[in-house]
């Protein structure tokens, strides 16, 4: 039997909310150049859940998808501009959740760093956690 979870989470201005009834993957730091612009910010954290366990329960209109690369869509509020999940051409039956974006709390921690080939000079990382140039 499959053990449901639910989760939600919802954008800065709350106008993007959504659910998630089901399990989050692993929970990974992604320091690629393109979600360092994405989020402002050194490195994304990111984690896959399943397309059939997501569903945006309102601001569906205001969600706008940017085509960051051939194979990437990222999603994020057209109101406040929080990134929500990205959806991949190569893994339609997953997004990859921006997890600062949930409301309920989570036990789960990151697993790794990814991209760390494309990491900010300026940004140090002060965890034990395993680094890969690219993905593991
Ligand atoms: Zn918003
Ligand atoms: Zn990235």
């Amino acid at each position: 039997m499959r053990i449901e979870q639910q989760y939600t989470g919802s954008c800065l201005c709350g106008a993007v909310c959504y659910e998630i009834n089901g399990p989050i993957g692993e929970i990974v730091e992604c320091h690629c150049s393109r979600c360092r612009k994405a989020n402002g910010t050194a490195y994304a954290t990111n984690a896959p859940i399943a397309k059939a366990d997501f569903k945006i329960v309102s601001g569906e209109q205001v969600l706008k998808k940017f085509q960051s690369s051939p194979t990437t869509q990222r999603c994020f509020c057209g109101e406040c501009g929080s990134p929500i999940m990205s959806i991949k051409a190569d893994n339609p039956d997953y997004y990859r959740l921006r997890i600062g974006t949930l409301d309920t709390p989570i036990q789960q921690v990151p697993v790794c760093h990814i991209f760390v080939s494309s990491k900010a000079e300026w940004d140090s990382i002060h965890d034990d956690l395993p680094q890969y140039a690219e993905r593991p």
